[in-house]
C-alpha cells in the first residue's frame, strides 16, 4: 500500500510518540491492581490529535480508512502501548460509522471521549474500560451506547495489566442502531493489526538479545537451536502480516461483503501467532525474559487476552469452517478479466478430445502418469502460447505480469490442467538463460522449450552435495572447444524425461567450495550419460541416477565463466523457489477441496479437530497466496524481503501439513489402496515429504531466513 505523504506523517508521528512513550518508562508504572494512567493517551488523543484519525473529516476527524488505521494501532502494539487508542480510535470509530452516529465521533475526533468496547453484551471484564468515559457494548447484533457515568464500572483485575478492566450494568442502555456484521469484523481486523505489532516487536527484542547475551564463549545467536527458533517466530510474524493483507484487500475489493471470513483469517492467525512469538521470545531470553522488569511480559500477556477478546482463534476458524470454504475474495484481479476469458475459453476448447484423460493427472506424486501425452500436451500449450507467458516478448513471451500469470495458473488450476512436464525448462532453464545466457543460447535453447519439444532436468545435487552444494565433485575439463565430464549427480528429476541438464561441475583443478565452478547445459542422449531411476516412497520413480563417464559437450553450452558457476546456479534457484512455485500453489487449492470432500465421503467432516485444521489450511492457502502476489509483484521493495525469504518454507510445510490432514481425513479408508493404485491423496501425502527437501530443505530455509532476513551469524556453511 503506498501511503501519502501526510499519511507517513501520521504514522511517523505515532511511532515516535509509542518509543518515547516506552522508552520513557511508560510500562513501568502498570500494576493489574490500578487502572492504566489517563494521561498518555491524553497525550496522544488531545496534544496530537490522533484519536480522530478514523473518523470522517466531517466530523472533525483526519478521515483515515481501515488499511492506514491498521498502520497506526500496529505501531502502537510494537511499543505495547497501555491506553485505549484501539478501543476508541479502532474499534468505537468503526462500530459508530457503521450505525451512522453523529453524536459520538466528533467527541472522540475532539480528543473529549475514551472509549471502552463489550462485544459479548454482557458487561462483564470490559478491556479499556477501566479509564472509560463512554462504553459500547454489541448485543444481538446491535449496537448500544451507555456512559460511565451512568453503569458505576467496577474495576476487575486482568492478568494483562496494560489494558484495564471493568464489569458494568449495562440495563441502562440506549440502543444506536443495528451493527452490520462488518463493522465488528473490520474490528478484528485492528486488533489483528495491533497484534502484529506486538509480536514484531517481541521478535526484534529477542533478535537483539540474542546477539548480544554471551554462553559458551560465543554469542547464543549463534547457535542453530536459536537461530531456526528465531527463524519460526519470524515466519509467524510474517504469516500474520500476510493474513492482514489479505484481509485488507478483501475490505478494500468488497465494499459490500461483511469480511467474516477475512476478518477470522486475520485475526485467528495473529492471534495464535502472537502468543506463540512473545512466549518463545521469554524462552529464547532465558531467566530475565521471566521477571516483572524485563517488558516481555506485558508483550505476552496482551497477545494471551487478545484471544479471548473479539473470538477466539478457534471459534474464528470453526466459523470459517461453517462457511463450507466459500470464498469471500471476488474474482482476483478483476480489471484482467479478459484475459481470464481468454484462458478459460482457451483450456475449454483444448483440454478436450484425446487430452481429456490427462485432465488432474500427471502432478506431484503422480509424475509417472502419460508422460508421452503430457509432453504432446505441453506442445499444445506452446502453440496456445502459454510456456512461454512470463518471458519478455523480445524472447518470444508475452511478458505476462504476476498477476496475469497467477490468473493463467488459477484458470488451469480449474479446469484440471495437467502436471507440466516441461516446467523445469520453461520456469527454470528460460528464465536464467534470458538473464545471464548469450543471445546465441537464448537462440538455441528458447525456441524447443518454448514449442514443448526439448526437456530439461536441474544436475546439482550429488552424493556428496545436498545441502552444501558448494561440494560439489563431478568435474568438467576443457578439450579444444568442448568440455568433458565426469562424475555423478544424484535425485535428479526427471532426467529421464529429458534431452538436456543443466548441470554444476567443478572445472577447476584444486578450488573448493564455491570458486573455480562451471555451468553447462549438457545433451543427455549421449554415449558418456548414463540415468538410472531410483524408486521413491511413493513406489514411482520420478527422480534417477544421473552418471557422467566422459560426457561431451561445446564451450558455447557453458552459462558464465568459468569459476562463476555458482552465481548462475543461485540465479536459477531463485527462480526455483520463487515464481516456478506459482502454479504448483495454484493446485494447492484443487488438492484442499479434495480433501474437504474426502472427509464428507468418510464422515470425518463432522470431527471438529478436522475442520479446525482444514480451516487452518484454507487460512494458509490466502495468505500463501497473498504472500506469494505480494513479493512477487514488488521485488525491490526491501521492506518485503521477509515475506520473500520465508516463501519456500511456509509453502513446503504447508503442503506437508495438508498431505497429513489428507489421511486423516479419510478416517478408516486412509491406509486402504483400491483397484491396485494409490488415490491422489494418498500419493500426496508420500510426495509431500518431498516439498521440504527439495530446492533447500526447511533447515536451510531457516539457516537463510536466520541469517539473512535476522543478520544472526553464519552457519560454516549452508549453501543451498
Ligand atoms: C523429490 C525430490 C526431487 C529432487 N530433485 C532434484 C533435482 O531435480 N535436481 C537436484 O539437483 N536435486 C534434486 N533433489 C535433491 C535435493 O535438492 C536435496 O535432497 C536437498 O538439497 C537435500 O540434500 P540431501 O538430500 O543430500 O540431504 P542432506 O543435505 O544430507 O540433509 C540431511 C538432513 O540434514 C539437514 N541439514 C543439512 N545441512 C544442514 C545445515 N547446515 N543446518 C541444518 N540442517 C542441515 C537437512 O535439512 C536434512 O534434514 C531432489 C530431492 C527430492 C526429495
Amino acid at each position: 500500500m503506498a501511503l501519502t505523504e501526510d499519511q507517513l506523517l501520521i504514522v511517523e508521528s505515532v511511532r515516535q510518540f509509542a518509543q518515547d512513550w516506552r522508552d520513557g518508562g511508560g510500562l513501568d508504572d502498570l500494576t493489574s491492581d490500578d487502572p492504566v494512567p489517563v494521561p498518555p493517551y491524553d497525550a496522544l488523543a488531545q496534544d496530537l490529535g490522533m484519536a480522530g484519525l478514523g473518523v470522517a473529516e466531517e466530523y472533525g476527524g483526519a478521515g483515515l480508512g481501515l488499511e492506514e488505521l491498521a498502520l497506526v494501532v500496529e505501531v502502537l502494539g510494537a511499543a505495547c502501548f497501555a491506553g485505549p487508542f484501539l478501543s476508541t480510535a479502532g474499534l468505537a470509530t468503526r462500530l459508530l460509522q457503521a450505525v451512522g452516529d453523529d453524536t459520538y465521533l466528533p467527541r472522540i475526533a475532539a480528543g473529549a471521549a475514551r472509549f471502552a468496547i463489550d462485544p459479548t453484551g454482557t458487561g462483564r471484564t470490559v478491556l479499556d474500560g477501566d479509564v472509560a468515559t463512554d462504553f459500547l457494548i454489541v448485543q444481538d447484533g446491535a449496537l448500544y451506547h451507555v456512559s460511565a457515568d451512568d453503569v458505576a464500572p467496577t474495576f476487575v483485575p486482568v492478568v494483562d495489566a496494560t489494558r484495564g478492566a471493568v464489569d458494568i450494568a449495562i440495563d441502562r442502555a440506549t440502543k444506536l442502531g443495528v451493527l452490520p456484521p462488518r463493522a465488528l469484523n473490520e474490528c478484528r481486523v485492528l486488533l489483528a493489526a495491533e497484534l502484529i505489532g506486538v509480536a514484531q516487536a517481541a521478535l526484534d527484542m529477542t533478535v537483539a538479545y540474542t546477539k548480544d547475551r554471551v554462553q559458551f564463549g560465543r554469542t547464543i545467536a549463534s547457535f542453530q537451536a536459536i537461530k531456526h527458533r528465531a527463524a519460526d517466530m519470524m515466519v509467524l510474524v510474517e504469516e500474520a502480516r500476510s493474513a492482514l493483507a489479505y484481509a485488507l484487500q478483501v475490505a478494500a475489493d468488497n465494499p459490500d461483503s461483511d469480511l467474516g471470513e477475512g476478518a477470522a483469517i486475520a485475526l485467528s492467525t495473529a492471534a495464535d501467532n502472537a502468543f506463540k512469538v512473545t512466549g518463545d521470545a521469554i524462552q529464547l531470553h532465558g531467566g530475565i525474559g521471566f521477571t516483572w522488569d524485563y517488558p516481555l511480559h506485558f508483550y505476552f500477556k496482551r497477545a494471551r487476552a487478545a484471544k479471548g477478546w473479539l473470538g477466539t482463534p478457534a471459534a474464528l476458524r470453526a466459523a470459517i469452517a461453517a462457511t463450507d470454504f466459500a470464498d469471500e475474495q471476488a474474482e482476483f484481479a478483476p480489471e484482467l478479466a479478459p484475459f481470464r476469458a481468454e484462458v478459460r475459453g482457451w483450456m475449454a476448447d483444448n483440454l478436450s478430445g484425446a487430452f481429456a484423460a490427462l485432465k488432474h493427472r500427471g502432478g506431484p506424486g503422480d509424475e509417472d502418469a502419460f508422460p508421452d501425452e503430457r509432453k504432446v500436451w505441453e506442445q499444445q500449450l506452446g502453440n496456445g502460447g502459454w510456456t512461454s507467458l512470463s518471458w519478455p516478448t523480445a524472447h518470444g513471451g508475452r511478458d505476462a505480469s504476476i498477476e496475469e500469470q497467477v490468473v493463467f495458473f488459477e484458470e488451469y488450476a480449474a479446469a484440471g490442467g495437467p502436471g507440466r512436464s516441461g516446467h523445469i525448462g520453461t520456469t527454470l532453464v528460460a528464465p536464467t538463460l534470458i538473464a545471464l545466457g548469450t543471445p546465441d543460447q537464448q537462440d538455441r535453447f528458447l525456441p524447443g522449450i518454448k514449442a514443448g519439444t526439448d526437456y530439461w532436468c536441474q544436475g546439482y545435487s550429488e552424493p556428496n552435495a545436498g545441502s552444501d552444494l558448494s561440494n560439489v565433485r563431478t568435474k568438467a575439463r576443457l578439450d579444444g572447444d568442448e568440455w568433458v565430464i565426469d562424475g555423478q549427480k544424484i535425485w535428479t528429476s526427471n532426467a529421464h524425461e529429458s534431452d538436456w541438464c543443466f548441470v554444476v561441475a567443478r572445472a577447476v583443478e584444486g578450488t573448493q567450495g564455491r570458486d573455480g565452478l562451471v555451468y553447462l547445459l549438457v545433451p543427455l542422449d549421449q554415449p558418456g550419460v548414463t540415468i538410472k531411476p531410483i524408486i521413491q516412497m511413493t513406489g514411482t520413480s520420478e527422480f534417477n541416477e544421473v552418471f557422467f563417464d566422459g560426457a561431451r559437450t561445446a564451450d558455447r553450452n557453458r552459462v558464465g565463466d568459468v569459476g562463476a558457476g555458482w552465481k548462475i546456479a543461485m540465479a536459477t534457484l531463485g527462480f526455483e523457489r520463487g515464481v516456478s512455485t506459482l502454479g504448483q500453489q495454484m493446485l494447492f487449492r484443487n488438492e484442499f477441496d479434495l480433501v474437504v470432500r474426502a472427509a464428507k465421503d468418510n464422515g470425518t467432516y463432522d470431527d471438529p479437530l478436522i475442520r479446525d485444521r482444514l480451516a487452518k489450511m484454507w487460512a494458509g492457502l490466502k495468505i500463501m497466496r497473498t504472500n506469494t502476489i505480494r513479493t512477487m509483484s514488488d521485488p525491490a521493495n526491501a521492506a518485503l524481503e521477509r515475506a520473500a525469504l520465508m516463501a519456500k518454507l511456509y509453502w513446503a510445510s504447508w503442503h506437508r501439513d495438508l498431505g497429513a490432514l489428507a489421511m486423516d481425513a479419510m478416517g478408516g479408508n486412509a491406509d486402504r489402496i483400491t483397484g491396485g493404485e494409490l488415490s491422489r491423496l494418498q500419493r500426496l501425502f508420500m510426495f509431500s515429504r518431498a516439498d521440504t527437501l527439495y530446492g533447500g530443505t526447511n533447515q536451510i530455509q531457516r539457516n537463510i531466513i536466520a541469517e539473512r532476513a535476522l543478520q544472526m551469524p553464519k552457519e560454516p556453511r549452508g549453501d543451498l
